[in-house]
């Protein structure tokens, strides 16, 4: 859930302040406390500082602590799973004799038995975290006269959960970076070396990159970098190139990342699709080519569902790609929240076929259960944002990526655009391998039409910011809010929901229209905003009877719609343009995004870092 960073450079002065620039990249993934520990070159010792809060309070104290010369340092920001966030509890971690400095991302699971064996050797603890045995642990073991790098290995060996480290040693001037579970990333340039939960604080330097395995230490001294196993054996591996350039992680004059990544939809639905899909051949139509998905005719012949499993807005991703699926390809789908998938004794046939759905590739929770779906020899696709992830190795019948670019506001937004129109672009390819013919047919040179002016109309909704912004002026007050959608509208509602429920703290529900009558139909009253999606071709009369309900109640109707609905009383309508129905989802979410983004802002929360959440839940 934390971010952690680590730079050592061969002759360099300044690796507080490189640690101090990548954790800032890496805000979004923690922001409860954060600290830093580094080679002191005048004193020759380590150094550490440590603060509760955000980022800018250790950035203060350290930066108020004048000039400081190192060559390495360590850094993390903390999204506490043991201990408080206080300053003693916030990383790094230091041994008893201060030597060794640790970063931890993850969780130790048996680190209550190691501290009670390291504590009857006479190791002190100062703080209640479950990561400060690590450090302990790696100086137990130098005491039995192991080398720095022995020492990091045998550790790994013993412990149990998951865990990123990386472990900075003042007597062998080096660092190591060890990865089982939560993501590493390490990079050499010019004899510097750098490491991170993710990309984005290395693209500034370099775009070559090497992503750690599990089971993997890297450990850098001296200039030179070697990679290892836990079980001692070397690995070599080439970099990667990572086209992502340092400015498409800016905010380039937006108030937010998120109203940035909001913004940005246009384009990254552009560079989801249109490589892969061409007008298809004499007879019109559209092919896709999905490459690096690996799935045959046979696998797709011999499957009888599809299982997505996914987490929080991927899992209304996945939804929604139900959806889809089911309508075009005629194949029953089922949805999972990985968080529960190996607690229910889902039985996984050798014939299923697994679509798994992260925007980081990391969420812990989705990729244990595509483990296991691959334990049972079930197939394994993935849909995500981030090549090289831990989602990518599970995936053995291949991945499709999403294109979005970095994703750093904490609320997934273009992240989660790009992931229903992959969902779109996978369910395609499934037909056109099975060769299957959807009732009443699917006019595939209107759906080719239509997507490529997808992203044309996603940018005339953008236009409508300041219309919707005035809406979120009459509601922000508002304490509860309804969002209720038919069919495929139903998991945008879910999604809206979940929006404005994670940046503003206002309590929303999503909710199938019809299901109203059986329970929130309760809960209306005149104080009570209910958001409508409704879609001229979609059910859109027994929606319309759906209103007629919440306005006998006095609830006030705000409507998401793609014509003008033929009612008297929606108070508010924000009007979309048309699509084909598979991609309605797409143009729907977008003014939910910016309808949640204005009332955060309104309420003045912290958008991009919303109290609690995390980007990349690492954890389960
Ligand atoms: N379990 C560690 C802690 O609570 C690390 C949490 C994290 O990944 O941020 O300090």
């Amino acid at each position: 859930m934390c971010g952690i960073m680590g730079f050592s450079g061969h002759e360099a002065q300044n690796s507080v302040e490189i640690v101090l620039g990548g954790l800032k990249s890496l805000e979004y993934r923690g922001y409860d406390s954060s600290g830093i520990a580094y080679f002191d070159l005048k004193g020759g010792k380590i150094k550490s500082v440590k603060k509760s809060g955000k980022l800018v309070n250790l950035s203060n104290e350290v930066n108020g602590n004048g000039k400081v010369k190192s060559d390495t340092a360590i850094g993390h920001i903390r999204w506490a799973t043991h201990g408080k966030p206080t300053d003693i509890n916030a990383h790094p971690h230091l041994d008893c004799s201060g030597k060794i400095a640790i970063v931890h991302n993850g969780i130790i699971e048996n680190h209550v038995s190691l501290k009670n064996a390291l504590a009857k050797k006479g190791h002190r603890f100062v703080t209640e975290t479950d990561s400060e045995v690590i450090a302990h642990l790696i100086e137990d073991f130098i005491r039995e006269k192991k080398t720095f790098y022995e020492a990091v290995r045998l550790t790994s060996l013993r412990l149990e959960g998951a865990f990123a480290i990386l472990a900075l040693s003042a007597d062998e001037k080096s660092v190591a970076a060890v990865k089982f579970g939560p993501p590493l990333v390490i990079a050499l340039k010019n004899g510097n070396f750098y490491a991170a939960s993710d990309v984005s604080p290395l693209i500034e330097h370099t775009q070559d990159v090497i992503y750690l395995k599990n089971s993997e230490i890297a450990y850098f001294q001296g200039g030179k970098l070697s990679v290892g196993t836990f079980s001692g054996r070397k690995v070599s591996r080439a970099p990667v190139r990572i086209d992502w350039d340092s400015s498409r992680a800016a905010k380039s004059g937006f108030s937010h990342f998120m109203q940035k990544e909001i913004f940005e939809q246009p384009s990254c639905l552009l560079d989801t699709f249109s490589s892969r899909v061409s007008a298809g051949g004499r007879k019109g139509g559209l092919k896709v080519s999905l490459e690096g998905i690996k799935l045959t005719g046979d696998d797709i012949s011999g499957a009888s569902r599809i299982v997505f499993v996914a987490c929080g807005s991927s899992y209304y991703a996945s939804l929604a790609s139900k959806y889809v699926l089911e309508k075009i390809c005629g194949l029953p789908s089922v949805v999972e929240y990985g968080s529960e998938f190996r607690y229910e004794n889902f039985p996984v046939l050798k014939s299923d076929i697994f679509v798994g759905v992260s925007q980081s590739g990391e969420t812990a929770d989705t990729n244990s259960a595509l483990e296991l779906a691959r334990s049972e020899k079930a197939k394994v696709v993935s849909i995500t944002n981030v090549p090289g992830s831990q989602i990518t190795a599970l995936s053995n019948r291949g991945v499709i990526y999403t294109h979005a670019g970095p994703e750093i506001g904490v609320a997934s937004t273009k992240a989660f655009t790009t992931q229903l129109l992959c969902g779109v672009l996978l369910s395609l390819y499934i037909r056109e391998k099975s060769g299957f013919i959807p009732e009443g047919g699917l006019n595939l040179e209107e759906l080719f039409k239509d997507l490529v002016d997808l992203p044309k109309k996603a940018e005339e909704i953008l236009f409508m910011d300041d219309a919707i912004k005035e809406i979120a002026k009459k509601y922000y007050k508002s304490a509860n809010f309804l969002y209720l959608g038919r069919g495929i509208l139903y998991p945008i509602a879910l999604e809206g929901a979940l929006k404005l429920k994670e940046i503003s703290y206002i309590h929303a529900e999503g909710y199938p229209a019809g299901e109203m009558k059986h329970g929130p139909i309760a809960l209306i009253d005149e104080n009570m905003p209910v958001l409508f999606l409704l879609s001229k071709n979609m059910l859109s009369s027994k929606t319309i009877s759906n209103m007629e309900e919440i306005k006998a109640r006095g609830g006030k109707i705000i409507a998401v719609a793609d014509y003008e609905p033929e009612i008297e009383g929606i108070s508010d309508l924000i009007r979309i343009p048309e699509t084909e129905g598979i991609l309605s989802p797409v143009l729907y979410t977008i003014p939910l995004q910016l309808f949640a983004y204005h009332i955060a802002a309104l309420k003045g929360t912290d958008i991009d870092q919303p109290r609690n959440l995390a980007k990349s839940v690492t954890v389960e």
